[in-house]
């Protein structure tokens, strides 16, 4: 059984310009275990002063950080890497305790990926080479990678570490400095991180700013402070404020958002893959992702049979302790998000639907003390239902039968939403034709929730705008520059004679 870890302190200041200060109002938030309803520690919560302040100390920095060498600048990015390996078992416990999501997930994924992360990127700095050609007119073009500048980052709680990884790795792969916003619901483990990589002396002063707070003030002081582009995850509602805020300042912004994704069964499927396919899609990390396989259309052919096997295993989800390396299922990460998934639970039962499975708190003994909830699925679902539409972020899955290929398609395209996807069957001309036909940024075949660094993704439609995960990305945080050199001997005679 894993122990709770103590904290490097019990009061968190903002991380600005190298040095650690609080608020400049004195202000703080608290930050609480969801398991067990415990108090971790006091955050500041950064004022317009801190954000102004390490905007500037962002804009000091970048002139020396974006002229840093490719090689250096990777040879800190695999630093950083091993800074967290090294510590991976601390931080895991931080993330966990932070969060509630289970050990066996921020060991097993959450911190590894994002190890990789980092590494990805600085590998794949290494290989970009730039081009140059030579065009008509015998003039030679230079295309040349600049970095932006500042880049100001807002992530949700679900991933804390692991989103913070996607974002901090290309932005500083690229050469930008940045101002960075966790969530004020899980802002533990990025503190942590960057205490290891101020104790390590690994970046520059103002490179790496981390600005804790609350969205209705420190994120918003974000969007208002003096940054050359803003780079969102989180919901679509707050995502909309965020490009009208770029759009205000003509700078750039990636979106990564909100998703209602169909994970798609057929009847030809391996029943073993495609079980676990439920599970990794609506209960990994209790079901609050981003791209949750929440819409589960099954084939009517085997309907009954399959609903009857993914109930069953529904019942034997260990949920409990996000500590014990067992539990397969922890705490909702707050009691407002576990009121609001069951509130959904409620509305779809109104719509129509039934409870197959779940679809209650868990208050006996040491539950009572946290945000359990059982593993649920509503059956009797109409695709055009609330809780087929809208985002529950929980782990409810609501299950829809259809009749064929074409079937499944219309309705998995009807959401305003288009991030992820699956699909189980064991004819892969079909996989690729659902794949093909689903308007939507991610589809796996055959297996769902799975993040490796090299695969791009992000949303179609309101999921968002760009991709992340992939050295794509650094298109995002870079600018192109192009030089026109002139290699003719003469001038051309247009104003001088040659
Ligand atoms: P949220 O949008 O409420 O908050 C996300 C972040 O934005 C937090 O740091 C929050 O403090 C900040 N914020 C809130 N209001 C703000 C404002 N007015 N100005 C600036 N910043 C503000 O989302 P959440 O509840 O933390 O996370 C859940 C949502 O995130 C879900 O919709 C989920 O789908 C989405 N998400 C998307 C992805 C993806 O990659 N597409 C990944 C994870 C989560």
């Amino acid at each position: 059984m894993a122990q709770p870890v103590t904290l490097s302190t019990k009061k968190y200041d903002l991380y600005i310009d190298g040095h650690w200060r609080p608020a400049s109002d004195g202000a703080t938030l608290e930050t609480h275990n969801p398991a067990t309803g415990e108090k971790l520690a006091d955050i500041a919560e950064a004022s317009q002063a801190d954000v102004d302040a390490a905007a500037v100390a962002a804009r000091k920095a970048f002139h020396g950080w974006a002229r840093t060498g490719i090689p250096e600048r990777s040879a800190i990015l695999l630093h950083i890497a091993d800074v967290i390996e090294d510590n991976l078992d601390y931080l895991a416990a931080i993330e966990t305790m932070d969060n509630g999501k289970p050990i066996r997930e921020t060991t097993g994924a959450d911190l590894p990926l994002a190890v990789d992360h980092f590494r990805y990127f600085a590998g794949v700095i290494r290989g970009d080479e730039g081009s140059a050609n030579v065009l008509p007119g015998n003039l030679l073009n230079l295309i040349l990678r600049e970095p932006l500048g500042v880049v100001g980052q807002i992530v949700p709680w679900n991933f804390p570490f692991l989103m913070a990884a996607w974002k901090l790795a290309p932005a500083l792969a690229a050469g930008d400095t940045v101002l960075f916003k966790p969530s004020s619901a899980t802002s533990l483990s990025v503190l942590e991180l960057a205490r290891l990589i101020a104790e390590a002396e690994i970046l520059p002063p103002g490179v790496l700013n981390i600005l804790t707070g609350s969205g209705a003030k420190s994120g918003e002081y974000i969007l208002k402070a003096d940054v050359d582009k803003l780079a969102f995850t989180g919901s679509t509602e707050v995502g909309r404020e965020i490009a009208r805020a770029a759009a205000e300042k003509i700078i750039p912004s990636t979106l990564e958002l909100g998703g209602k994704s169909a994970n798609v069964f057929f009847a030809d499927a391996d029943i073993d893959l495609a079980l676990e396919g439920v599970g990794l899609g609506i209960l990994f990390n209790q079901g609050q992702v981003c791209s949750a396989g929440s819409r589960i259309f099954v084939d009517h052919a085997f309907y009954d049979e399959f609903m009857g096997r993914v109930v069953d295993e529904f019942k034997k989800v260990r949920v409990g302790d996000p500590l014990d390396p067992q539990t397969q299922m922890g705490a909702q990460v707050n009691e407002k998000q576990l009121d609001k998934i069951l509130n959904y639970v409620h509305i779809g039962q109104e719509e129509g639907a039934t409870v197959a499975v779940g679809g209650e708190r868990l208050t006996e003994g040491a539950y009572g003390k946290g945000a359990f909830l059982e593993p649920t699925l509503l059956a009797d679902v109409d695709n055009k239902m609330r809780v087929a539409q809208e985002e529950i972020f929980g782990p409810v899955g609501v299950v829809i039968p259809f009749k064929d290929e074409d079937d499944v398609i219309r309705m998995a395209n009807d959401s305003v939403y288009g991030l992820g996807g699956g699909v189980f069957t064991n004819d892969i001309s079909k996989a690729l034709r659902v794949a093909g036909g689903i308007r939507t940024g991610r589809v796996w075949v055959n297996t769902y929730n799975q993040f490796p660094a090299g695969a791009p993704f992000g949303g179609y439609k309101e999921s968002g705008i760009g991709r992340e995960t992939h050295k794509s990305i650094l298109d995002a945080y870079s600018q192109t520059k192009n030089v026109l050199v002139n290699l003719n001997k003469k001038p051309g005679g247009f104003y001088v004679e040659g």
